[in-house]
């Protein structure tokens, strides 16, 4: 068989149709479409208005077992699922998140599928793609800009400036910017005080965006947004300031969905992209939302592994937006299996049927767990080219034992073709009505018990530990009326524990919360347990080294 080539040869071979000829597939006219160019367009507001009252189709989450450093492909199958059931003559439209443009050129790669599963352009995608993360960041730092003003005229609002939590970002990995002194230079500059930057996309704005249901509903989350304290410690908000409206202003476009294709031709929602650690990690509820309504299936996927991008999706996205999923596609590779049952990465190529089993126990848990918020499970087994026969029997085995079924998917490899077989069984799944959705804890239980209630029935742990100032926190935020909040746990992707080291499914082990901070705008309260990076850095050799255009202006070396 020929080596398959590189993403970015793939996706630069691809033969795309006028955006709006994708759009007319879903039944948006011309007019209801604002092109970018060729092959995107944003979805116009009134016409997602107009949708309101059309039924919604299924819900289908893509999430994956706890996975290696690379990932797993749940992007990737995704897009291929997307496909799949496209080919078998369903209506499917696939929702994604928007690519943070650093870490392209750090380690990570893009983040629009891989293989013959990609959304197209995948170059714009992950770049500057239709401006939305430009727009988050300057909303952000419109923001950051009149609270320093506002402190230099005089600090009516009387701003205790070593409480202000509201930082500056952009959209590059530079840790030389973590920490920073601002206003120095003399009088005519301000206060001196500490500050820093955060990659765009652990931005609240960008919580924000993709939580919002509508304009008015961002314009008021966006005031919602607590800024930092006053000397009597009570909050300031960033309506306080008058930078929630100019904010909206900024975000107007950037708050529609952007329509882009698969190589394959079928329509792809690709919106909004938050952290899957102090956020979500999950597409715009704005883009789910009219998704549904333009198609029968829905396929969109949620950040890391289950324990926390299912656990997110369901417990913060569907119970705030009022979505009711009806199938999950837990995808799994047989590296990062073997790598939970012990196997060091670069012994991953051996065939190690007996660690794979072992390691079989982080897939056992994820079906559990995913279950436990009533909606069905299918594996999808994201095939590699180093897999053998008699690994993937395996895991077939080890799943068809624990009541589910899992599939061998070639979609990297073949596109749509080798994928068939899933998109028959999520289409039995999801239309056997075998849902019913359930968040895992109810909107009334104390904060302190949310935390809790995700640690031991989702990580299984036998203990949650906070000093006497976090659990003082969470009571104040109750008293103060955020009690009803979801909760939004920062951990570690690469264990059900807070220990990275610690794979397979490990039981009874301590989740200390370090750190508790409120997102009054997004909705939620963050719990952190242990290290956190919201600016990464980048690598030794950075992708940076080898992107480049040659000779025909192309872009060389991004994948
Ligand atoms: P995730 O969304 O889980 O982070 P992605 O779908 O972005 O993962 O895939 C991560 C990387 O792995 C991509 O570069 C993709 O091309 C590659 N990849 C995914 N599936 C396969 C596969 N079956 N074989 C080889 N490479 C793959
Ligand atoms: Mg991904």
């Amino acid at each position: 068989m020929a080596p398959v080539p590189s993403d970015i040869e793939i996706a630069r071979a691809a033969k795309k149709k006028p955006i709006a000829d994708i759009g007319a597939a879903l039944g948006i006219s011309p007019e209801a479409l604002v092109p970018y160019g060729h092959d995107k367009a944003k979805i116009g507001a009134d016409f997602i208005g107009s949708l309101q009252g059309r039924p919604d189709g299924k819900l289908i989450l893509v999430t994956a077992i706890n996975p290696t450093p690379a990932g797993e492909g749940k992007t990737t199958t995704t897009v291929g699922l997307g496909d799949g059931l496209n080919r078998i003559g369903k209506k499917a439209v696939i929702c994604v998140r928007e690519p943070s443009l650093g870490p392209c050129f750090g380690v990570k790669g893009g983040a629009a599928g891989g293989g013959y599963a990609q959304v197209v352009p995948m170059e714009d995608i992950n770049l500057h793609f239709t401006g939305d993360f430009h727009a988050i960041t300057s909303a952000h730092n419109l923001l950051s800009a009149m609270i320093d003003n506002h402190v230099y005229w005089g600090n009516a609002l009387d701003i205790d400036t070593r409480r202000i939590t509201w930082r500056r970002v952009m959209d590059m990995n530079d840790r030389a910017l973590r920490q920073t002194v601002t206003s120095l230079g003399g009088v005519s500059n301000g206060f001196a005080r500490e500050s820093g930057f955060d990659i765009t996309v652990a931005s609240e704005v960008m919580a924000i965006l993709c939580l919002a249901q509508d304009l008015a509903d961002l314009e008021k989350r966006l005031g919602d947004i607590v800024i930092g304290y006053r000397f009597d410690r009570s909050p300031v908000y960033a309506r306080d300031i008058k930078a929630d409206k100019a904010m909206a202003v900024l975000l107007k476009d950037a708050m529609q969905p952007n329509l882009v294709q698969t190589l394959e031709n079928n329509p792809a929602l690709v919106h909004g992209g938050p952290f899957a650690n102090i956020a979500h990690g999950c597409n715009s509820v704005i883009a789910t939302k009219t998704a549904l309504k333009l198609g029968d299936y829905v396929v969109t996927e949620a950040g890391f592994g289950a324990d926390l991008g299912a656990e997110k999706f369901f417990d913060i996205k569907c119970r705030k937006a009022g979505l009711k999923p009806d199938a999950a596609v837990i995808v799994a590779t047989i590296r990062a299996l073997k790598m939970n049952g012990g196997v060091k990465k670069d012994d991953l190529g051996t065939e190690n049927v007996e660690a794979l089993t072992r390691g079989c126990a982080n897939l056992g848990r994820h079906i559990a767990n995913v279950r436990k918020f009533g909606v069905p499970v299918v594996v999808a087994i994201n095939h590699f080219i180093s897999d053998t026969d008699a690994e993937v029997a395996a895991i077939k085995d080890y799943v068809s034992h624990h009541g589910a079924e899992a599939i061998l998917c070639r979609h990297w490899a073949e596109g749509s073709a080798g994928i068939e077989e899933l998109s028959y069984k999520v289409v039995e799944l999801a239309e056997s009505g075998a849902a019913a959705f359930k968040p895992i804890y109810p909107d009334d239980m104390p904060l302190m018990e949310k935390i809790e209630a995700v640690a031991t029935k989702i990580y299984h742990a036998g203990e949650v530990t906070a000093e006497k100032p976090v659990r003082d926190q969470l009571k104040a935020w109750e008293t103060a009326g955020y009690g009803h909040l979801p909760v939004c746990i920062a951990k570690t992707q690469y264990s059900f524990s807070t220990d990275p080291n610690l794979r397979g499914a490990p039981e009874g082990h301590v989740v200390h919360v370090r750190e508790v901070r409120l997102s009054a705008g997004a909705g939620f309260i963050v719990a952190i347990t242990g290290e956190i990076m919201t600016m990464p850095g980048l690598p030794s050799a950075p992708s940076a080294e080898r992107i480049h255009l040659n000779a025909d202006g192309l872009i060389e070396g991004l994948f």
